[in-house]
């Protein structure tokens, strides 16, 4: 499909989740650029700058991905982009509420704006980033979460040692 999409999340940190679904949007979208953002809801345990470098680890493997970050409102860094199309993903019915509200939010601010949903992998349906801090926390098996690329890192900064 023509056009630029942007992927925007805290992504503290990007999952095989999150992967997937930039792996599903990249084939549909000419251009995707994966926004590293700021939620008021959450403390994130990594810097923007951490994720930003993750991120663009993680995605080197994709030509039509860009990854930037932003503190800005997603519809506003939209309009400065030229992007008409945002890409979230679906795990289960409870992310349905929040993002219906978050993409008609969007698109009231930018009229331009459609959210596209995408679902990830079954095997990824429990995965957040959440779950995966815990989980280095207790010293578990990161490699079915994480890409390798970043495992080391998330092991020393959350697991065992770190805080
Ligand atoms: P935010 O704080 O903006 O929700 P996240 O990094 O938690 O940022 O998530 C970004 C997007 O990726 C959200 O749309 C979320 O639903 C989606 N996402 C996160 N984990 C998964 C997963 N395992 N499968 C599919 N989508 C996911």
């Amino acid at each position: 499909m023509k056009g630029l999409a942007v992927y925007p999340g805290s992504f503290d940190p990007i999952t095989l989740g999150h992967l997937n679904v930039i792996k599903r949007a990249a084939r549909v979208f000419d251009r995707i650029i994966v926004c590293v953002g700021t939620n008021s809801s959450k403390k994130p345990v990594f810097s923007i700058e951490e994720r930003v470098a993750q991120v663009k680890r993680v995605c080197e493997r994709f030509p039509n991905v860009e990854v930037d970050f932003s503190d800005r409102l997603v519809a506003d860094y939209c309009r400065s982009k030229g992007a008409q199309i945002v890409i979230r993903g679906l795990r289960a019915l409870s992310d349905f509420e929040h993002e219906c509200q978050m993409a008609n939010i969007n698109r009231k601010m930018n009229p331009d704006l459609d959210t596209f949903f995408l679902v990830a992998d079954s095997k990824y349906t429990y995965l957040s980033s959440t779950a995966v801090k815990e989980m280095a926390r207790y010293g578990a098996d990161l490699r079915e979460y994480i890409p390798r690329e970043i495992i080391q890192e998330i092991e020393e900064k959350v697991g065992k040692g770190g805080k």
